[in-house]
């Protein structure tokens, strides 16, 4: 029973949570902004994809200021993955933050905050940091091995070394890896003490990336960094977004604020001093500013106020690339009785570069679904690829994609390898598709509450 238990704990920590859009690594375009028919994990949508390619560049050339992008188009169009794919070609490190119209609006904080927050997350700062680099004379160094570490594999063991700036104790770790007996570092030797990265270097000669040393008597392994690196490493580059900062900020333990996501709204002074901060870091050539992208989904659920803030955020000079999306046509602006083109006012519509997104056809159906059975690492026959293609026509695409890993798992249970029409047929039986379900509350309508 114990056994049992324990292997069941073991196969919970190999659980995995795979995003619906994690097969999405850029546009997919070639080297003149066309799109290729499948590529980086998109496929099809030729026209929103070649739109996007040209917003890509506004945005290289710096001239989306005061502008922004809806991508407007049926559900499960790609929306969000065109987003997305904008985002990640722009850089792999490119924040990307994306909020749903109706998160901001809640009682703990204002309309405004939570935007204001949404906006700042989309703001990454890339601060260059000097390492503790400590130069100076070897005068002693010494190697206390405990001694359970005999035989000729060291994993654990201290070193004491003595330069003339410092004394100094520290793990080597895996870096006392076997003995041999090559070359010795002596007193005098001018080292460079790394401890950010926990290495040894050993300058005036030139090395091969690991050498063999002989420690006073003890016969030790460094490892060394390869030629180049030690420059790179006195400069580590950290990412931030703005957000973080104003966190950090904000309050005493800022930082675990940050963990819990309960961030609170937080005093404009505080902003303001962030924004001082990166504005002195930035002229002193210690930080960089990288805009991000910010994804609203379901634009239409803002409401007027929301859409005149955002009016007045885009002509920020920090401002992210913002990109909203809906897939509402003609509908009420919210908080107001006029009706217009997605739920958005003339004037901020009149600031965004449209994109629309076109239902798909079987045949990208069916690519989409087979990239999404790559990514999930599920194995499928011909047959139940064929059959989730068709249940993806007739449904909704995002439908059949949730059904791979169901029917993985139905597969499992029957301790099949390989995804089969049956698997598919139990899947389809046991989860309702909207239409199924719209059709089964207006049979048992009576059954339910009003
Ligand atoms: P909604 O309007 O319901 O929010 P959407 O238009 O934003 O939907 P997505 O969520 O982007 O649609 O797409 C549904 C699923 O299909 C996602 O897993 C997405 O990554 C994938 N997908 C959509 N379009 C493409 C595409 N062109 N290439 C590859 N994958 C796609």
């Amino acid at each position: 029973m114990a056994e049992l238990r324990l292997s069941e704990t073991r196969d919970l920590t190999r659980i995995e949570r795979i995003g619906a859009h994690s097969h999405i690594r850029g546009l997919g375009l070639d080297s003149v902004l066309e799109p290729r028919a499948v590529s980086e994990g998109m496929v099809g949508q030729i026209k929103a994809r070649k739109a996007a390619g040209v917003t890509l560049e506004l945005i290289r050339d710096g001239k989306i200021s005061g502008r922004a992008i809806l991508i407007a188009g049926q559900p499960g169009t790609g929306k969000i993955a065109i987003a997305m794919g904008i985002a990640k070609s722009l850089g792999q490190e490119t924040p990307f933050t994306m909020i749903a119209g109706s998160e901001i609006f809640s009682l703990e904080m204002s309309k405004t905050e939570a935007l204001t927050q949404a906006f700042r997350k989309a703001i990454g700062v890339r601060i260059k940091e000097e390492t503790d680099v400590i130069e100076g004379e070897v005068v002693t160094i010494s190697i206390d091995r405990p001694a359970s570490s005999g035989g000729s594999v060291k994993k654990t063991g201290k070193i004491t070394m003595k330069t003339t700036d410092m004394e100094s104790n520290f793990d080597l770790g895996w870096k006392l890896i076997e003995p041999l007996d090559k070359e010795k570092v002596q007193s005098g030797d001018v080292i460079v003490l790394d401890r950010f990265c926990g290495k040894i270097t050993k300058l005036g000669r030139s090395f091969t990336r690991s050498r063999d040393f002989d420690v006073m008597g003890s016969k030790t392994k460094f490892v060394q960094c390869p030629e180049g690196e030690l420059e790179k490493r006195k400069e580590v580059l950290h990412s931030v977004t703005l957000h973080e900062i104003d966190v950090i900020n904000s309050r005493t333990q800022g930082y675990l604020a940050l963990f819990t996501g309960d961030t609170g709204e937080i005093r404009s002074e505080t902003r303001e001093q962030s924004d001082t901060k990166v504005a002195e870091w930035r002229e002193e050539g210690k930080a960089e500013i990288v805009p991000g992208v910010l994804f609203i989904d379901e634009v239409h659920m803002l409401d007027i106020e929301c859409f005149s803030f955002l009016n007045r955020a885009l002509e920020n000079d920090m401002s992210p690339i913002l990109v909203v999306a809906t897939n509402r046509g003609m509908t009420t602006i919210r908080g107001t009785n006029q009706i217009s083109a997605h739920g958005i006012p003339i004037d901020f519509l009149d600031r965004l570069l449209i994109i629309t997104t076109q239902p798909y056809t079987q045949d990208e159906i069916r690519n989409i679904l087979e990239i999404r059975c790559q990514e999930e690492d599920v194995e499928m026959n011909e047959e139940a690829k064929q059959l989730l293609t068709l249940i993806g026509c007739n449904t909704s695409l995002r439908y059949a994609i949730h059904l791979i890993n169901a029917a993985a798992l139905a597969c499992l249970k029957r301790k099949g390898k390989v995804v089969e029409i049956q698997d598919i047929e139990r899947v389809y039986r046991l989860f309702l598709d909207t239409k199924r379900s719209m059709q089964y509350l207006v049979e048992h309508e009576s059954e339910y509450l009003f």
